[in-house]
Parts: C-alpha cells; structure tokens; sequence
C-alpha cells in the first residue's frame, strides 16, 4: 500500500441548533482530496497553540473558504459591509500559515484561503468590492457553484500557468472581498477582467492561492482536477 499524502482543511464552525453546533466543512474539499489520491483531515477551531500540532500531523494545508477575515488582523476598523467574522478561526489560522511557512509544507488557499494568506503577510483587504469598488465585475455568482462565471488572466512563468498551459481560464466566483495592498512576499500570478487579483504564489515557498473554488468545479473541470492533483502529488 502507498502511503498517501494527509491534507489537513482548516474547518468553520456551525450551529444549526442547541443541539447540532459544531465543524463545518464543505464537502467538495475532502471529495476532490479524496479523488486526488490524498487523505482528507479537517482540522476544526481551536487554539492558535494547536496550529503546530495539526501542521505536525499533515503533509500539506489547505486553508479553505468561509467567513470574512477580522480586519482588525490588517489593521482596520470594520466597514459596513463586512460579512461575518468568526476571530477565533483567524487566530487558528494565521499560526498554521506562520507554522506551515516556517516548515515550508506546501499551502493552498482557496477564496477565504487566499485572503487569509495575504493578511498573515501583512497584506490588506477591501473588505467589500461592489460598495468600495464600484467599478468591479460581479464576483458573486447566483448560478450554482460548478458553474464558471468570469475568465481570469494567468501570468506565464507562474505555477498556475506550468498547470493550467494556457493564459485564460474560465473559473466561479463567490466572494464580495478580494486583495487590496498585496504583500510583499506574494506574487500575483492571476487577475479578472476587472484588475481583482484572482491568484496569488510564494515567492520562495510552497504556497499558492485562488480566489475561486476549485474544489466545487473539480466534478466538471479538467483545470481545476490538475490543480488539486499537483496540489496532492506536492505534499507526497
Ligand atoms: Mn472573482
């Protein structure tokens, strides 16, 4: 038997009910995992001291989507429209992306993912892109998730684009936040027709981002079953 590699999912939390709260984790993440050849971990909140021990027990992270990032995390006062925040879950996962750097273990961060990985750098937010950016494209999509909604842009000599071979991909959108000040550890390897920063690599480590769900269009993508499958073979 191979031995395959263990992808910890940094998780949400979820209360339906006083008797049903708890983790939460989308299923296309441990589906396309699964399907990729790694083994899925989720890796519910919990205390920025864990971050080590669930690092130590992985081959590689992927920070998955959710809520908005705490602006106070990028020095902020919270706009109007921030959506929800959930603190807790920043801590967590600012340690893990602090952690996983240090050891240089590979990193994908998906939506949430990769605004988290921009904050933990010292990267801002805008923390809500039809009210501050009038200008912008729709970046939230009304038809169902597996569907494209928008074309991005792939920089060549960037690991996207040794994945994907081509410089236009169609992929989904559902954020109402995106990347303002870049930080300077980061590249931006992707941007959408309207300028928004889509993707962004490491410029010496192991750690990719999009700002789209590869996860939900893996089912019906070529590209994005690449993605998750060189993601995998990575963290072998
Ligand atoms: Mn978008």
């Amino acid at each position: 038997m191979t031995k395959k590699p263990v992808i910890g999912i940094t998780a949400s939390y979820v209360k339906h009910n006083h008797y049903m709260e708890g983790v939460y984790v989308h299923q296309d993440y441990h589906k396309a995992i699964v399907a990729s050849g790694g083994i899925p971990l989720v890796l519910p909140v919990s205390t920025k001291e864990m971050a080590i021990h669930y690092l130590a027990m992985c081959d590689g992270i992927i920070m998955s989507g959710g809520e908005d990032v705490d602006p106070q995390f990028y020095q902020q006062d919270p706009h109007q429209k921030l959506g929800f925040i959930f603190p807790e879950r920043d801590e967590v996962e600012l340690a893990l992306i602090q952690a996983c750097l240090d050891e240089n273990k590979p990193l994908l961060g998906i939506c949430r993912g990769l605004q988290i990985l921009n904050v933990a750098l010292g990267g801002t937010l805008i923390q809500d892109l039809p009210s501050q950016v009038p200008t912008s494209m729709q970046h939230v999509q009304t038809i169902p998730r597996p569907r494209s909604f928008h074309s991005v842009t792939i920089e060549k000599n960037s690991h996207l684009h040794t994945i994907f071979e081509k410089e236009r991909v169609r992929v989904n959108s559902l954020h109402h936040q995106a990347i303002d000040t870049l930080a300077t550890e980061l590249k931006a390897v992707a941007f959408a027709g309207d300028g928004i920063i889509e993707a962004v690599e490491h410029v010496s480590k192991k750690a990719w981002a999009v700002q789209w769900h590869p996860e939900s269009m893996f089912s019906t993508s070529k590209d994005m079953q690449k993605l998750f499958q060189t993601f995998v073979q990575t963290c072998q």
